[in-house]
């Protein structure tokens, strides 16, 4: 569907849902349930359930992808799981080679029409303890996200002078007594128009940016593809790391992207600097020039945080591959996120300049 689709507007899918979590009431209400919760969540060592998870995470994950699913979760007529990133792309890429779109498990046929929702697995996940980024304290993955933005001691906060040009950061259980010694509340008018001149300067190149995507959004020729990147090792001899999306098509052109880790460097292990840039790649036969903007976010099945940045580039016959760009990760942890998971799944707009 929307990976063929060359003018099809974006369709928000049920896929977004989280598995909706109402037990934070019940475990308030039943006080040895709270302790035994704490006891369970937050101390470390426990080797007999965690076996019991290992075994969990390889009966929940998905069959295609072998991750645990962040969202929806589909099945076949069989029973066997999906996440809702990778039934998409199995679905599109069938179509793709118009063929019959098939369980990699069983061989069934599947379709929108013959597989569901599996609601007990994907509430089952959002129960499975996940690591704390800042702690590593263990939680339940439906509790991960408040624990690591309200409630984490360790999580990274900004000193609450920021805005007069303060840089500190550091864990939540420190900016108390930073914020008692900080130098800026004192500082001159003179000095902290500096720092507010910085953040105006941002804000007007925030504005520019958005400008330009409502801009590119008014052109005639837009296209949209969900794309799935999939990791594959160079046959080197040391070999390297890569990530190559199936075809797809946007605006009737074939592409594919590609993403490489550090540019290619050599042990991309040996750094805690680590950044992922792609590049898209022109596969159709073109006689004229095609001048194309991109806009890459987030798939509607990943929860990567991307910031917003559009690259051009004019494909010719002799110009099919755009240069790497970096992936306009939010923070670096990112990164490792985007590496963790087995896929990456995005989605890319183009807009074509019309001549
Ligand atoms: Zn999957
Ligand atoms: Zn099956
Ligand atoms: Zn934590
Ligand atoms: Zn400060």
């Amino acid at each position: 569907m929307a990976d063929l689709g060359g003018e099809e507007l974006p369709q928000i899918e049920e896929s977004s849902e989280q598995p909706s979590t109402s037990r934070e009431e019940d475990v308030e209400i039943a006080e040895p349930v709270k302790k035994r919760a704490k006891k369970e969540y937050g101390d470390g060592k426990r080797p007999e359930e965690d076996r019991l998870e290992r075994r969990l995470n390889g009966i929940l994950c998905c069959t295609v992808c072998l991750d645990l699913p962040k969202s929806a979760v589909y099945q076949c007529t069989n029973g066997h799981l999906m996440c809702a990133g990778c039934f998409t792309h199995l679905l599109a890429d069938a179509r793709l080679k118009d063929e019959q779109a098939s369980c990699p498990g069983c061989r069934t046929d599947i379709s929108r029409g013959n597989c569901s929702r599996n609601l007990a697995v994907e509430k089952a996940v959002s129960e499975l303890p996940a690591n704390c980024q800042y702690c590593s304290c263990q939680y339940p993955r439906s509790k991960l996200e408040k624990h690591e933005t309200e409630e984490c001691q360790d999580r990274l906060t900004n000193c609450k002078y920021r805005r007069i040009g303060c840089q500190w950061r550091g864990p939540f259980h420190e900016h108390k007594e930073h914020e008692q010694d900080c130098c800026h509340p004192k500082k001159s008018g003179a000095d902290i128009t500096e720092a507010l001149d910085v953040i105006d300067l941002k804000h007007k190149e925030e504005l520019e940016l958005f400008n330009h995507i409502f801009n590119l959004l008014s052109f005639e020729k837009i296209g949209f593809a969900d794309i799935q990147l999939r990791p594959y090792r160079t046959d080197e001899f040391i070999t390297r790391l890569y990530y190559e999306s199936p075809r797809f098509t946007v605006l009737n052109q074939t592409w594919v992207v590609k993403a490489r880790i550090n540019n290619n460097d050599r042990e991309p292990n040996l750094t805690v600097h680590r950044q992922i840039s792609y590049q898209i790649i022109l596969k159709s036969k073109v006689n004229t020039s095609i001048d194309m903007n991109f806009l890459v976010m987030k798939g509607p099945y990943d929860d990567v945080k991307l910031e917003a940045a559009v690259k051009r580039f004019q494909f010719s016959s002799d110009s099919l591959e755009t240069d790497y760009y970096d992936f306009p990760l939010v923070t670096a942890a990112e990164c490792n996120k985007l590496l963790a998971a087995r896929n990456i799944n995005l989605r890319i707009f183009m807009f074509q300049v019309q001549k």
